[in-house]
């Protein structure tokens, strides 16, 4: 249950609330807001996630590994 509460909040834009959009390659994957408010990107094969997130005054990419 909490797992898919999480997908449903990973997947929507957390400024307009649209559906993110997603794409992937073979070791790479992004969720992006189609009008461009908000970005997730995956690399699978170095586990680093970037978030590109409009609250980051500092427009610096969140990194976590
Ligand atoms: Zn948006």
């Amino acid at each position: 249950m909490f797992a898919s509460l999480k997908r449903l909040f990973e997947d929507k834009c957390p400024v307009c609330s649209k559906r993110l959009i997603a794409c992937h390659d073979s070791d790479w994957s992004a969720k992006a807001c189609p009008d461009g408010h908000y970005k997730v990107e995956n690399y699978g094969a170095l586990g680093v996630q970037i978030v590109y997130d409009p609250s980051n005054p500092s427009g610096t990419p969140n990194i976590t590994d």
